[in-house]
């Protein structure tokens, strides 16, 4: 697999992908199929992906536990049930680079989010802002408004959302810095996106928090689009707090189980949550003690007991992630995503504005870009010969090859499908 130089033609990405160590990882994985029984271009593993062919199998392994032994399943299935989300642990803690007793599998993404403002945003009235980008998913939006006025603050003075320059598409980190000096000391909560879902724009996440805390502020990142699509190091790096979901480019399933870190400074603090059963120290939580002892550690802030069915299938791909290395898919990702930006370039460059940053250091596999004309009817036509990739209103089309499961083939061929696309509008 070689990077630059690449050449637009078919033979050339073929041969990419008989070089490609991780070609084998595509079969390890469900293609959705067409009408004609065609697999489907997919390139919206940012917002669901693949089912891996082992996900049933271990799904159907806890279904038959609970069939043959009901509420046993919890001591003596084969997978026991009551430390089911612990077997998860290691391999969440790799992807994104925290040590074991900073992760923990849980709940869903907004509900991490939330939990952990709880804790990490302590607002008080010389510093109650929470920084979040101006293009922020909308339920972080939600989220960072609902706990300011939660606490009693005014959402629209204390919520700063950081927004790129007039005529400009991404945040430029000199802009964060001179925003951090400005604002930091009115700053509590600094709350942004490892990657940008819209641009695709990954932030400099050390650098932010280093800034961050010389400024005083807590440091937490949403890793909706980061987890499993960069090399992520939260402990090394100080990060407060991150909450993740792990049906986009985890591949756990639709609304499979998300997860927190929390960083080991914060592991035994006495920070304000809201506490469930499940978080009780593992010691005593079937003693069922009426005054509640959090668990040391990122499950300390659990709230029930999990779901197994989702952990399983979540099991199922985090297993194919350390089969293949994230250092290797990181480098298939960065070489796959880079064909991608070439052939859009030597395709269909004028008719296109690429916002997600041509530095490959700020991106992941995610290549977002404005269609200059029409933008509508070229993703309808894409649409129609059987890709599968994602617009937002009211001009972007977002596509991201995900290491796993695309070939450089499946890239060329996108791309000179898009080609015909434009130029059919
Ligand atoms: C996908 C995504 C979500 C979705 O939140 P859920 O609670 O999992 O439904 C939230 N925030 C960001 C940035 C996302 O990309």
């Amino acid at each position: 697999m070689s990077n630059a130089p690449y050449e637009n033609t078919r033979a050339f990405a073929l041969a990419c992908d008989e070089r490609d160590p991780l070609a084998s990882f595509r079969d390890k994985f469900h293609l959705p199929k067409q009408a004609s029984g065609d697999a489907y271009l997919y390139f919206v593993g940012h917002s669901l992906g693949l089912q891996p062919r082992t996900a049933r199998g271990y799904v159907e392994q806890e279904l038959k536990d609970w069939e043959m032994l009901a509420v046993e399943g919890h001591f003596k299935g084969k997978n026991p049930w009551m430390p089911y989300h612990e077997y998860l642990t290691d391999q969440l803690a790799t992807i994104v680079g925290g040590q074991p007793g900073e992760v923990v599998a849980m709940n869903t993404l907004t509900v991490n989010l939330h939990l952990m403002m709880v804790s990490f945003y302590r607002p008080t009235p010389e510093r109650h802002k929470i920084l979040i980008e101006g293009t922020a998913f909308p339920s972080d939006k939600y989220a960072v408004a609902s706990q300011a006025a939660f606490h009693g603050y005014d959402a629209a003075e204390s919520v700063i959302q950081l927004d790129p320059r007039a005529g400009e598409d991404t945040i430029r980190a000199e802009d964060i810095e001179e925003l951090l000096e400005r604002e930091g000391g009115s700053i509590a909560l600094i709350m942004l996106g490892g990657v940008n879902y819209l641009t695709g724009q990954a932030f400099d996440m050390a650098r932010i928090t280093e800034l961050g805390h010389r400024h005083g502020c807590t440091v937490g990142f949403d890793l909706a689009h980061a987890a499993g699509n960069l090399i992520l190091n939260l402990h090394d790096w100080d990060v407060d707090f991150a909450v993740w979901c792990s049906y986009k480019y985890l591949n756990g399933g639709p609304g499979c189980v998300g997860g927190a870190f929390v960083h080991g400074r914060h592991a035994e603090s006495d920070l304000p949550r809201f506490a469930g059963w499940w978080g009780q120290d593992k010691q005593t939580r079937f003693a069922m003690p009426s005054g509640f002892t959090a668990t040391p550690g990122a499950e300390g802030w659990q709230l029930s007991n999990p779901p197994i069915l989702p952990l399983a299938s979540l099991r199922a791909s985090l297993e194919i992630f350390e089969a293949a290395g994230l250092a290797q898919l990181r480098k298939k990702s960065e070489s796959l995503t880079g064909y991608l930006a070439f052939l859009l370039q030597e395709t269909v460059g004028e008719h296109i504005t690429l916002i997600t940053p041509a530095d490959k250091a700020q991106r992941g596999a995610q290549l977002s870009f404005r269609v200059k004309r029409d933008g509508a009817s070229v993703y309808e036509r894409i649409s129609a010969s059987g890709v599968l990739c994602d617009w937002r209103e009211p001009d972007v089309i977002r596509v991201a090859p995900i290491p796993l499961y695309t070939s450089f083939e499946d890239v060329h061929q996108f791309v000179s499908l898009f080609g015909k696309a434009v130029k059919a509008r």
